[in-house]
């Protein structure tokens, strides 16, 4: 193998370690990794504003580690290759990590947590179901109007 091809090669992969370089995207990968999740979910489980939580999402989204799947209004996030997991699983072994602390952040329900898959009974909804991935108090705030060309 040359050092050329071998270069070639390492370039992508440090690419993916750089964009998991971040504990909130680890944590991001964790919940998503075994089950889908909204935007409000991992918000609920982060307790982070989901601005930020889209900005990263965006990331791994724009890296295809992550996909999403529309359901009515709302987007869900799930990995693109589940084998994404089992890396990040492999390090955290070899860092002593127990395989129950890895999966912690994987649990469902969470409590508080306002989307479906933390609702008891969720089946996937009625069609045409209501249900948003907006937190209550985001919901009252007035709509904002269309700003004027
Ligand atoms: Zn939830």
């Amino acid at each position: 193998m040359s050092a050329n091809i071998s270069s070639d090669s390492s370039k992508p992969l440090s690419e993916v370690f750089r964009l998991l370089g971040q504990q909130v995207r680890i944590q991001i990968l964790l919940i998503i990794g075994k089950q889908e999740a909204c935007v409000c979910h991992l918000e609920a489980e982060l307790g982070i504003r989901q601005a930020t939580i889209s900005q990263h999402l965006m990331a791994l989204k724009d890296a295809k580690l992550v996909t999403t799947r529309r359901h009515g209004r709302n987007i869900f996030y799930r990995l693109a290759n589940p084998e994404l997991l089992d890396i990040i699983y492999q390090a955290g072994t070899m860092m002593g990590i127990s395989t129950e602390d890895l999966a912690y952040l994987s649990r469902r329900p969470v409590p508080n947590c306002p989307c479906p898959h933390c609702k008891p009974g969720w089946n996937g909804g009625p069609p045409g179901h209501r249900w948003r991935c907006w937190r209550p108090a985001y919901r009252s705030r007035p709509a904002r109007l269309p700003t004027p060309i």
